[in-house]
């Protein structure tokens, strides 16, 4: 097995991070980094001591949970605490920052942005990144990168599969377990 790449291994730290998120709406991770190092991560969350939304419901105004504070947010302003320099640092997130979260990255002197995945990219966002000479860049999480076992899973599944269609499953139930598959090994 060769040796996680960087980008896949900043990229796994958001989505980790991610876990801990307590917004049903969305989960989201990040991570921003200075010279291949973790200076700070975040995940969409309350604040702290605050309710939670998976223990009270999102407290959603104009279809936007307010009740948290973004993951990139807390990422920058745990550097803010704790007096982190963020400048020409980079930020690994799961998914495409809001219109707030970019600006924020901007004005912390962020200049590369890595996403895994599209969220309602805002024109106004991407713009802004631009004028302000942010790099964005997709970067697709690959978690079989993270799992040894991943192909080893993926082609036991996809025999049992095989055995299934054989047996005579019936068509409906197949494509549903089809369709768990690619969402689960090839999405
Ligand atoms: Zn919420
Ligand atoms: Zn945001």
């Amino acid at each position: 097995m060769g040796r996680i790449a960087w980008h896949q291994y900043f990229l796994a730290q958001s989505h980790l991070l991610a876990l801990r998120s307590t917004c049903t709406r969305l989960t989201v991770g990040a991570t921003i980094v200075r010279d291949k190092r973790i200076i700070a991560g975040g995940y969409n969350g309350s604040i702290a001591g605050g309710d939670h939304c998976m223990d009270e419901g999102c407290y959603v105004i104009d279809n936007h949970c307010v009740r948290t504070i973004h993951a990139e947010m807390n990422a920058i302003l745990q550097c803010a605490k704790f007096g982190v320099g963020t400048e020409n640092a980079e930020i690994y997130v799961t998914h495409f920052p809001c219109l707030q979260c970019c600006k924020a990255i901007i004005q912390a002197g962020i200049k590369t942005v890595y996403y895994a995945t599209d969220y309602k990219n805002h024109p106004y966002a991407i713009e802004l990144f631009q004028q302000a000479g942010v790099v964005v860049e997709k970067v697709p999480f690959a978690p079989e990168n993270m799992d040894p076992l991943f192909n080893e899973k993926a082609q036991l599944l996809s025999n049992a599969m095989e055995d299934l269609k054989k047996l005579g499953l019936e068509e409906e139930k197949l494509k549903q377990y089809e369709k768990e598959y690619i969402k689960l090994y090839k999405g």
